[in-house]
């Protein structure tokens, strides 16, 4: 079996968190591939070194001095080199960063180096073979991955017998200029590992255990989800859980290779199971109706009315083209017989609104058109639903015995999640609300 890990920021943030990760990695001959991200913030006080990194960048660039910002990166990895007793020649490493950084340095490179120095640092300490993610990490120009390429890359630089530590978050273009990904991507790169070398699962260890049911801000200690299909992960992580970097996905749906949540500072909890397919877990237990609940606030929703416009022959394709037009993305459009709705998040759309409404005016010749802000959308999601006769009923029905008004409904067909709008106010109470009802009393169903 091979097992691909990847350990998030908090997992590496200190020696103590290192220790953690040689018990995770020592206690399993499986997990052969490991993929760190730079050190995280090891207390309240602290600072990730990406961020770090990205500053010093900063005043590099507007000539502004930055020793002090360099010696806390220097100072928190010369302190886990003593306490682990490690040999690695940081000294040498600061040195070629420092010499770069008073000529000319890329951002791409520098901000690189946090994985890099936790990469050197962690293969010693696990006594594994250390990779850097340059040589075998490969992106094509236009900035996708080249996963055979990659393949055959690491093919020949793995050592027979040997755990492997390769830095995340970065690779390299094809003439060897480091390249990163976007923020918190050693989550990609440990799923494209995991595909590249056909991992039977790619553990993705952090500092909570699992996916919750819903955001632990709003409900008090929600259950964990012990299984999630790769789509309905989907679809809580666009409406706003983040747990897992939303690109990761791709790599290993592609050839159906397991994800595993896991907690670095809880070992024993099995975490949460992210899979193509839970039907074979699901005749063993079945799932809740619900898998989990997710949301945002501030969608602004941008309603015409036009007698019998939805039966105008392309009404809705000159709406979507003005959105189109001023590069505003579309959320969903609820369609009515004398009037259609367009949701979209009012971050995007506020510097251009009086345009669009005047576009539209103008385009789709009408005069009445609406706007409501202040709009919450929340995701149900479970695939426990499909097929469930009066499963919207008892949600509207909840949400109506509690006096939360739901301005705009969305069910796709593949029936995995129901989005409702409900006004700002509201978002905390509904998720409650939904909680409540389907996991806490799910007995009562
Ligand atoms: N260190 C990078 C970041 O902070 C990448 C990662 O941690 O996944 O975004």
């Amino acid at each position: 079996m091979i097992k691909v890990v990847k350990f998030g920021g908090s997992s590496v943030a200190s020696a103590t968190q290192f220790k953690k990760v040689k018990n995770i990695i020592d206690s399993d001959k499986d997990r052969m591939f490991i993929i760190t991200s730079a050190c995280g913030k090891s207390d309240d006080e602290d600072h990730k070194v990406t961020d770090l990194l990205y500053l010093c960048h900063a005043h590099i660039k507007y000539g502004v001095p930055y020793d002090d910002l360099f010696n806390m990166i220097y100072n928190k990895y010369m302190g886990i080199k003593k306490e682990l007793n490690l040999k690695v020649n940081l000294e040498k490493e600061f040195d070629i960063i420092r010499e770069l950084m008073d000529k000319e340095v890329g951002v791409d490179y520098l901000v690189s180096r946090g994985e890099y120095l936790t990469a050197i640092c962690l293969a010693e300490y696990l006594d594994a073979q250390f990779i850097d993610a340059s040589e075998v990490i490969s992106f094509n120009y236009s900035g996708e991955v080249n996963f055979e390429r990659s393949g055959e890359l690491l093919k020949n630089k793995i050592k027979k017998g040997k755990k492997v530590v390769i830095p995340g978050f970065y690779g390299a273009l094809p003439n060897g200029t480091i390249k990163v990904m976007s923020r918190g991507g050693s989550d990609i790169s440990g799923s494209i590992l995991a595909n590249i070398v056909n991992a039977d699962v790619y553990e993705n260890w952090t500092d909570v255990s699992g996916l919750l049911i819903a955001d632990p801000r709003i409900v008090k200690n929600p259950k964990t989800i012990d299984y999630i299909t790769y789509s309905e992960l989907r679809e809580l992580s666009y409406m706003g859980a983040n747990v897992l970097h939303d690109e990761a996905i791709f790599p290993v749906r592609e050839k159906n290779i397991p994800i595993n949540i896991r907690n670095t500072n809880k070992p024993d909890h099995p975490g949460t199971m992210i899979l193509s397919d839970c039907s074979k877990q699901d005749a063993i237990k079945p799932p809740h109706f619900i898998t989990g609940i997710s949301g945002k606030k501030n969608f602004s929703v941008i309603t015409l009315n036009k007698p019998q416009i939805s039966s105008e022959v392309g009404a809705l394709r000159k709406t979507l083209q003005v959105f189109e037009d001023f590069n505003v993305s579309i959320e969903s459009v609820p369609v009515g017989v004398d009037s259609f709705s367009v949701v979209v998040s009012t971050e995007g759309i506020e510097k251009v609104i009086y345009e669009v409404i005047s576009k539209l005016k103008k385009d789709l010749d009408c005069d009445n058109i609406t706007v409501i802000d202040k709009i919450a959308l929340i995701a149900v999601v479970g695939r426990g639903m499909k097929n469930k006769p009066g499963m919207s009923g008892l949600l509207f029905g909840e949400l109506g015995a509690h006096n939360i008004n739901i301005r705009i409904i969305n069910q796709a067909a593949d029936e995995i999640d129901i989005i409702i709008g409900v006004e700002n106010k509201d978002f905390e109470k509904t998720i409650r609300c939904i909680y409540d009802r389907f996991i806490t009393r799910s007995d009562t169903l």
